[in-house]
């Protein structure tokens, strides 16, 4: 088979990427090593920035997003047992969207189906070949049988454990990583969402945050430690544990239910530079990593793919010079969003080692941020996205 871009990995990234490069006429293959079914199961990201939404408008998927996503106005921060509203809407002029990134994947595969654009599921043994000369190609096994695909360029949209950072010769790359000594388990139930809006809880047995991902489902994490397991959670723990994070007027309307999924997930800060090597690239969680505290990852991701994709229209539209700016222009942004997401994660969880100093530091923090509309105003310019 013969390409002009072959993307490997079909999550948002990688289909988002394929969609937008079809959109401008350059062809592209997507080569994802697991099965469709398997990348719609996985309960991830629910929190989109305009620039995101923007980006799936372009891509011409957002249709069913703006019928049936949440515009939030604001999200709250709860400490000391009070509830503290930002107004991201009142303080930027702007507001996020909540739409569970398993409905953006829904989207845009159904988008790609039915425009017949080649994607190969479940492809075993993907390797990444050539892209430090001008013939990269991509091999992968489907069936029992070998595959090639030649194309011009190769986009990494393989996420944190995939192929394409990994075929990178370690001297061409630097990667910076902080992980968090906790995680977060999180449960996702059909009961209305306990506000309209998200809670961020700072409480002394850990974080909670209670999120949603339509007026029916909702989202819930409590900070665990790392290396607790989810057998040890019934949903009734979960829930106990939740409420005594909570103030108890706000706990008292919290609609519990069986959990449709409950997990683990670490926390980890990392990035891995440049996102360009030669004829391939890096986009999304292949390139980096954020907490989830930010609601950042996915945004990442789409702006990456934003990038990158007018690098490629730029490219085949006669600017030869025109891929060489995106790593910079990526990492500028991801850097950005990087610290905004460390920064609230170190704000709102308990951390094992902090002391009373630490609690300390994060009252006086947290009490200067209610109190001053700068500070605020700073929370929800990064909240809601930095322009791209
Ligand atoms: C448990 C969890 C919870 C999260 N919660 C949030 C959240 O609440 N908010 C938020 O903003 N972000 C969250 N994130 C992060 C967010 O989901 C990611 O940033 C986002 O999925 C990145 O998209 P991506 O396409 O770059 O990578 P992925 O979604 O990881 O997609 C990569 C794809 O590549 C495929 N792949 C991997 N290796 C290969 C290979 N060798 N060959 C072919 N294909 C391959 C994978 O199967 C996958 O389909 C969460 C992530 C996790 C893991």
């Amino acid at each position: 088979m013969k390409t002009q871009v072959a993307i490997i990995g079909a999550g948002p990234a990688g289909l988002l990427l394929g969609q937008l490069l079809a959109k401008s006429g350059i062809a592209n293959i997507v080569i994802e090593q697991r099965s469709a079914a398997y990348v719609l199961g996985r309960i991830r990201a629910g929190v989109l920035e305009q620039t995101t939404v923007d980006l799936l408008d372009q891509a011409g998927v957002g249709a069913r997003m703006h019928r049936e996503g949440l515009p939030h106005d604001g999200v709250e921060l709860c400490f000391g047992g009070q509830r503290h509203r930002i107004d991201l809407h009142g303080l930027t002029g702007k507001r996020v969207m909540v739409y569970g990134q398993t409905e953006v994947t829904h989207d845009l595969m159904d988008a790609r189906g039915a425009a017949g654009l080649p994607t190969v599921y479940e492809a075993e043994q993907v390797k990444v070949h050539g892209f430090d000369g001008q013939r990269p190609h991509v091999t992968y096994r489907l069936g029992g049988t070998e595959h090639r695909v030649d194309c011009d360029f190769i986009a990494g949209c393989d996420g944190f454990h995939g192929v394409c950072r990994a075929s990178v010769p370690a001297t061409a790359i630097q990667l910076h990583e902080k992980v968090y000594p906790f995680g977060w388990l999180g449960l996702l139930a059909d009961v209305p969402p306990l506000h309209h809006e998200l809670i961020y809880v700072n409480h002394e047995r850990g974080f909670a945050l209670c999120s949603q991902r339509s007026h029916t489902r909702s989202r819930y994490y409590l900070q665990c430690a790392l290396d607790d397991k989810v057998e040890h959670w019934s949903d009734d723990a979960f829930w106990d544990e939740l409420r005594r994070r909570l103030p108890a007027a706000t706990a008292a309307e919290l609609s519990t239910g069986p959990a449709l999924e409950k997990s683990i997930a670490p926390l980890r800060s990392f990035v891995a530079e440049p996102m360009r090597f030669g004829r391939l690239f890096l986009a999304g969680d292949a390139a980096h990593i954020v907490p989830p505290t930010g609601a950042k990852g996915l945004n990442l991701a789409a702006s990456d793919v934003g990038f990158l994709w007018q690098a490629f229209a730029e490219f085949y539209g006669g600017s030869p010079k025109a891929l060489d700016g995106y790593s910079e222009r990526a990492l500028h942004r991801v850097w950005k969003a990087e610290r905004f997401s460390w920064w609230l994660t170190s704000l709102m969880h308990r951390f094992p080692d902090g002391g009373s100093f630490g609690a300390r530091m994060q009252q006086a923090e947290l009490e200067y941020l209610f109190s001053s509309k700068a500070a605020m105003t700073v929370l929800a310019e990064n909240y809601v996205g930095l322009p791209m």
